[in-house]
């Protein structure tokens, strides 16, 4: 008996791990880095915001060059 109830324990600790890691994945959407068309997540700390839309970087260079000239990387209409 004692080893059929430590069993569905583990059982339900390893649901709780799997809905735990789909939440995660489900929350790090993958944006594309205009400058290098690289994919980046979107909780990355290198954003910066331009025309009301947040942009995604893979480097503090890729930001950079963004940030200098925007219009070479987004299309404007
Ligand atoms: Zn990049």
């Amino acid at each position: 008996m004692v080893s059929i109830a430590c069993y569905s324990q583990s059982a339900a600790s390893i649901m709780i791990a799997n809905a735990h890691e789909n939440q995660v994945d489900s929350l790090q959407k993958v944006q594309i880095d205009p400058v290098c068309k690289m994919k980046v997540k979107a909780n990355s700390s290198k954003n910066t915001i331009y025309n009301k839309t947040t942009y995604y970087f893979c480097s503090e260079s890729c930001k950079q060059k963004f940030v200098a000239k925007p219009t070479n990387y987004v299309k404007n209409k």
